[in-house]
């Protein structure tokens, strides 16, 4: 039987429209508008088109957006600075500092600098543990926090499978291993998480009930490393050559879905899988953000 295909575009879309309909009634019931702010420092041509589809977002849904973008030169103190300035405006509810930054900016003093009440990327430590230990109160990082909902949004409930993880990063691995680990409803999943010093990645994969793929290479999980029916979830993004388009390359996730999607019980694709619940996340994180900073019950995923 051919895998059910979780998608992404479909599921971000309901996300983003009750996320539009929640801020219509923010503004109607409280006069309230959700605020983010972007940053990008220099001018790297993915982080342009990152930054530009956030912005665009932010004011679909009814948002206040700013893309404040900085000089490649940009010095640190100018950038804490900036950060401090959007610390304290009322209009600001989100704020983000696009990554990667310039090599005299360091990614984790910028981090710091942020206030964790406008830290809607989840990357603040204090965030961080607030999501380890299951608090709902704080913001969760964007990515895992949009497989959790896909996952829930198409009817797999990862309760008492084993998942297993390959990649162990503070962006997705680290923080998808707590989330699907976490005792609550749509997760209490028995997690495994692989990285580049694990010898036997084939051998644990093929255990999974449900594989999430988040490695950055291209086509890294084959068919013999998923055992038939198993759940696999494709965070990876990555651009490989292809004659066959006119830009000359396309984009592929970490699996080989073609030889994977028959063999699995559910699948997501690349593009048009997890990729699309990130923004969709971020900008649920800037309306509970919004709520938050008001005394106002938050809003789920
Ligand atoms: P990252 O920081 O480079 O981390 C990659 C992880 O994979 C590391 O833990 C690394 O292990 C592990 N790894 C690398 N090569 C390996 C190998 N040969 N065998 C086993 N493990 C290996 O990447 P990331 O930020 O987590 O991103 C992963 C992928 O997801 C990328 O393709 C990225 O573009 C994509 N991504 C997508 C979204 C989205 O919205 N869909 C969001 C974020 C990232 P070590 O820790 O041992 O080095």
């Amino acid at each position: 039987m051919a895998a059910q295909i979780i998608d992404g575009k479909a599921v971000s879309k309901q996300v983003n429209s009750e996320t539009a309909e929640l801020t219509a009634s923010l503004a109607k019931e409280k006069n309230l508008q959700p605020g983010i702010a972007v940053v990008l420092v220099g001018t790297d041509p993915a982080s342009q088109v990152y930054t530009r589809n956030k912005q665009k977002k932010a004011r679909q849904l009814g948002f206040h957006s700013e893309l404040i973008v900085m000089p490649e030169s940009t010095a640190q103190e100018d950038l804490l600075a900036e950060i401090a300035r959007l610390n304290k405006d009322p209009k600001i509810h989100g704020i983000l500092v696009q990554s990667p930054t310039p090599k005299q900016i360091d990614e984790k003093t910028v981090i710091l600098a942020i206030d964790p009440a406008k830290d809607v990327d989840c990357f603040h430590p204090f965030n961080v543990g607030k999501m380890l230990i299951g608090d709902k109160d704080g913001f969760l990082p964007c990515t895992p926090w949009g497989v959790m909902v896909l996952l829930e949004r198409s009817g797999i409930d990862p309760s008492g499978k084993h998942a297993v993880i390959v990649g162990r990063s503070n962006i997705v691995g680290k923080p998808m291993m707590a989330l699907l680990m976490q005792k609550a409803a749509g997760a209490n999943a028995t997690v495994t998480v692989c990285h580049s010093r694990t010898p036997n990645i084939p051998e644990l994969a093929r255990q999974a009930d449900i594989v999430v793929a988040a490695i950055g290479k291209a086509r890294f999980i084959t068919a013999e490393m998923v055992k038939p029916g198993a759940v696999v979830v494709d965070v990876g993004i990555n651009r490989v050559p292809d004659t066959s388009t006119k830009s000359g390359s396309r984009l592929v996730g970490d699996v080989d879905f073609d030889a994977v999607a028959p063999k699995a019980g559910a699948i997501t694709p690349v593009p048009g899988g997890v990729g699309p619940m990130t923004i969709a996340m971020l900008m649920r994180n800037t309306l509970r953000a919004c709520q938050k900073a008001n005394g106002l019950p938050l809003s789920g995923g």
